[in-house]
């Protein structure tokens, strides 16, 4: 099947530019020995696992379910990290999870035997408070007061009271970037070093992970000061480097098509697609951004006393839904040519934190899930109907 041929609404998953990244991450790898691992929060399309474990080390987890999918599916390396465990999960996690990062000395200490007597080496997420983010405070792991990872006051307290505290421990995790550059890395890392360098220098840390929010498949990222700072930490402190990009491994790595099934003019132009930003693309909302449309320019600012006439020959939309909720709007948009119904759209970036994050709201159906080969040739791998939706309520 062809690309115009899918039915809409679909998500289409680019093989051509998932192993374009992969060769970028297989270098890193292949240039500094580091470890590269799926976050599969961002990305959990196990249909491509195969073809991801040509080229990376593993996958890490953020919770129970991607564990045992990272395990069934991938059957590489297999971490986990959560701000707290369950009795129940870490029964499972430790039979079927290479690393476990804790969120706090507690949480080692309730879990760590059983991470023992499994052969399962574990690990502390450590926060910096070295925030290097500016404008979205909901992906800062530094923000004032953040429940992630321990900061230096509180673990020298712990230490203080209890020094064999964090007996058997192997590694140090720390994850405060979000698509960001590896200025950004370094920077962090220095802080990193300042406060935790005198856990990281103890014969017995054996491993550094990175954490995640490395923008490494992006055009104007550094890589070879990302693969600095890997050699850096690996020869100063003997240990291995873990890395685990989410969004890096399928970045611009897959669409969303639809169709435009009406058009609703009130001072400003609708177009009611058979998507949604609420159901299919909530990260539009929660970040927000407003994502990159074939054949289009973004207009950044959504603000309706702001809606302006395009200049002459241009064609000025706002790309909304068919559910019921007002703000469910994915974008200004400008165009060359006049957009009517039965046309069709295709909204880019759309692999990552899109069907890891999609819901049912208003009863609208899931968009199919398909997959582009390097010939451009589709075949749907996933098709959701009404069952689906009935069954999870
Ligand atoms: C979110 C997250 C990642 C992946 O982040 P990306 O921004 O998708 O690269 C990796 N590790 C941890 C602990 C995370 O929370």
């Amino acid at each position: 099947m062809k690309f115009d041929e899918l039915k809409t609404p679909a998500y289409v998953i680019d093989e051509k530019k998932l192993i374009h990244n992969l060769e970028i991450l297989k270098s890193v790898e292949e240039h500094t020995g580091c470890h590269i691992l799926l976050a599969q929060k961002a990305f959990s399309s196990y249909a491509l696992y195969p073809l991801i474990s040509q080229y990376i080390s593993g996958t890490t987890a953020s919770g129970i379910f991607e564990a045992e999918l990272g395990h069934e599916c991938m059957g590489k390396e297999n971490h986990v990290f959560a701000p707290a465990f369950t009795d129940e999960d870490m029964d499972k996690l430790v039979k079927i999870c290479d690393h476990v990062v804790f969120n706090s000395v507690n949480q080692l200490i309730c879990h760590k035997e059983k991470c023992i007597n499994n052969r399962v080496s574990f690990g502390l997420r450590v926060n910096p408070e070295h925030s290097t983010q500016g404008d979205h405070a909901i992906y800062d792991p530094c923000a004032p007061g953040s429940r992630l990872g321990v900061t230096e006051e509180n673990l020298k307290k712990v230490l203080q009271k209890n020094p064999d505290a964090l007996a058997g421990m192997e590694g140090i995790h720390f994850h405060t970037l979000c698509e960001q550059n590896s200025d950004d890395l370094e920077k962090t890392l220095n802080v990193v070093e300042e406060k935790f360098g005198f856990l990281m220098r103890s014969d017995s840390i054996k491993w550094v992970n990175f954490g995640g929010g490395h923008h490494i498949t992006r055009d104007d990222y550094d890589i070879k000061r990302l693969e600095n700072c890997i050699n850096h930490v690996k020869r100063t402190y003997n240990v291995d480097v873990y890395v685990e990009p989410g969004e890096a491994v399928a970045l611009n790595a897959g669409y969303l098509v639809t169709t435009v099934l009406d058009k609703v003019e009130n001072g400003i132009t609708t177009l009611i697609l058979d998507t949604s930003a609420a159901c299919h693309m909530p990260d539009v909302l929660e970040m927000p951004y407003v994502p990159p449309l074939r054949d289009a320019v973004r207009l950044d600012d959504i603000n309706a006393d702001i809606w302006e006439k395009p200049a002459d020959g241009r064609f000025r939309y706002r790309l909304s839904s068919y559910t019921c909720l007002a703000g469910d709007i994915t974008g200004d948009y400008e165009f060359d040519s006049e957009v009517n119904a039965g046309d069709r759209l295709v909204f880019e970036d759309m692999a990552i934190y899109s069907m890891v994050k999609n819901n049912t709201f208003n009863g609208i159906p899931l968009p199919d899930i398909a997959i582009m080969d390097a010939n451009g040739d589709c075949r749907v791998w996933k098709h959701f109907d009404y069952d689906e939706f009935k069954r999870r309520l």
